[in-house]
């Protein structure tokens, strides 16, 4: 059997890695439309870094009328806790020799003012009573929250009311650099094939019920077969399910949301003295992805600051392609849709279209209100981010990710855009287990994935403290951020 990965961003990869080290058997081919792997969202600017496991997004604990809602939050936390088991294991492995290039143990911290502070009292109430979260703290101290955060504590004045959290066993992470370790690891491994700088034009069915795809190489028309095709393309996974003939593809459309940073960088002592990402509080009608946050970030051996995003309504598929590749991607059928949401979500249409306009002096400014006095002590630069596309499914604007396959699971494709990242190998580990469940079967593979998940049961992680615990201890004393 052969199978095709479309893209070689952190999805694609990991679904190629998770099913290599389950059958190492595998013929596997990823074919890439850039030079190299993680070269789109999964780039290390293209993205924050942050290692979502709902510490301090307060968009993944919706409070409506004093009810806050915690079952998204435990969730993510646990999805992430999936994904360090796995990078633990490529670490065990050899596969990454040093986690010190993908991981960093930082802070994260939410930050509100005045009108949102009993909100954030019982999100840590409610959340600091379960035991993802019980190193949770909460304070409303100038002084206190100068210590955790400083930076964004510079120049406010003492008159400000202000609540903060902190909770200091956060991360950042570079998932371009994890990606990397993990396509050069595939490269040496026999019966793996990734060709870059191959732009997968069309893929359709053969009378035989192989899928066949036309791609573009360097100029020259090139065709391969799979039969099992995964499509972790990012925003361009969307044109290709519309081309696929698939009964499903009249479903979905694409809603595409862009975004900037402001970015400085920044000594070492500077970063030692924040090491933090701290979330605020969305503005009235922004999308949840456009939560303000001030970043430290590691890359490259250095350390950064960034600020943002700043969404942008940019109508493409993915940074670096053009508008007109978004406009043939859309069929009549989706017409309606978007109408329909760009009706019933006019606030966030509105909203997208003012940032999308917003310069520079605009950008230093909301970050002075988010943290005064930074503006002025760094060099900041104004950086485009990556390009989420969101789905739209039957008219229904939506913020997450979905797994969507063919009924003969042959085809599977990625689409949606958030949480993202930090949650790629459990999707992938869905994916890979809902479209090829043969490779989950027998001893062999059970030990192989009771090494590389040792508890990946979300359910479980929740509700049992305790091996919850043993785990979380044991992967991050592997990946050095215990
Ligand atoms: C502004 C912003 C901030 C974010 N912050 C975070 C964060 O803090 N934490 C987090 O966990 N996630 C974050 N995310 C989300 C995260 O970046 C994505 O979820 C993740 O990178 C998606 O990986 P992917 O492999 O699906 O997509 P990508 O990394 O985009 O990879 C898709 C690949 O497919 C290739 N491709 C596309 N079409 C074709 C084609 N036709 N032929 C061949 N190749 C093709 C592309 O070139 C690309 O390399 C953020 C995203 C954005 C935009």
């Amino acid at each position: 059997m052969n199978v095709v990965i479309v893209g070689a961003g952190i999805m694609g990869v990991t679904y190629a890695t998770l099913a290599k080290e389950l059958a190492p058997d595998l013929e596997i081919t990823i074919i890439e439309r850039l030079s190299g792997p993680a070269r789109s969202n999964s780039s290390v600017f293209n993205n924050a870094g942050t290692g979502h496991e709902a510490n301090c997004e307060l968009n993944y604990t919706p409070v409506d009328e004093e009810e806050i809602t915690v079952e998204k939050a435990l969730t993510i936390h646990a999805q992430f806790n999936v994904a360090k088991q796995f990078w633990a294991y490529l670490v065990e492995r050899g596969i990454i020799k040093d986690p010190g290039c993908f991981i960093h143990r930082t802070k994260h911290c939410t930050l509100v003012g005045e009108n949102g502070i009993d909100m954030l009292k019982l999100r840590f109430d409610e959340m600091s009573r379960h035991h993802f979260f019980d190193g949770m703290q909460y304070s409303e101290d100038h002084d206190k929250i100068r210590e955790w955060i400083p930076f964004t504590m510079e120049k406010r004045p003492a008159t400000d009311r202000i609540a903060a959290t902190m909770i200091d066993s956060g991360t950042d992470v570079n998932f371009q650099a994890v990606t990397e370790e993990m396509a050069e690891y595939l490269r040496r491994k026999e019966g793996v094939k990734i060709h870059y700088g191959t732009h997968v034009k069309r893929v359709h069915k053969s009378p035989t019920g192989r899928w066949l795809l036309e791609t573009e190489q360097r100029g020259e028309d090139i065709q391969f077969k799979a039969d099992v095709l995964f499509v972790g393309a990012g925003g361009g996974a969307f044109p290709l399910l519309k081309l696929s003939h698939l009964p499903v593809r009249a479903r979905f459309a694409g809603f595409p949301v862009g975004g900037r940073f402001l970015l400085a960088k920044i000594e070492e002592d500077d970063a030692k003295r924040y090491s933090a990402k701290t979330y605020g509080k969305a503005k009235v009608g922004a999308p949840p992805m456009s939560v303000p946050h001030l970043d430290l970030r590691a890359a490259n051996g250095r350390h950064y600051l960034l600020f943002g995003p700043f969404a942008t309504f940019m109508p493409i598929l993915e940074k670096g392609r053009g508008f007109f590749e978004y406009l043939q991607a859309m069929r009549m059928h989706d017409i309606p849709n978007l109408l329909n949401v760009a009706r019933e979500h006019f606030p966030l249409v509105k909203y997208l279209i003012g940032e999308t306009f917003l310069g520079k002096k605009k950008m230093l400014e909301e970050l002075e209100s988010f943290a005064p006095g930074l503006s002025q002590k760094f060099d900041w630069q104004v950086v485009s981010a990556g390009q989420r596309v969101q789905i739209i499914k039957d008219g229904d604007l939506q913020m997450g990710t979905e797994i969507v396959m063919s009924e003969d699971k042959s085809y599977g494709t990625l689409l949606g855009a958030s949480p993202g990242a930090s949650v790629s190998p459990e999707v992938m580990l869905r994916a890979l287990k809902e479209q090829m469940p043969m490779l989950f079967e027998g001893p062999e593979a059970e030990a192989k994935l009771k090494e590389m998940f040792p508890v990946s049961d979300l359910k479980l992680l929740a509700k049992d403290a305790k091996s919850y615990k043993k785990i979380r201890d044991r992967v991050n004393k592997v990946l050095k951020i215990a």
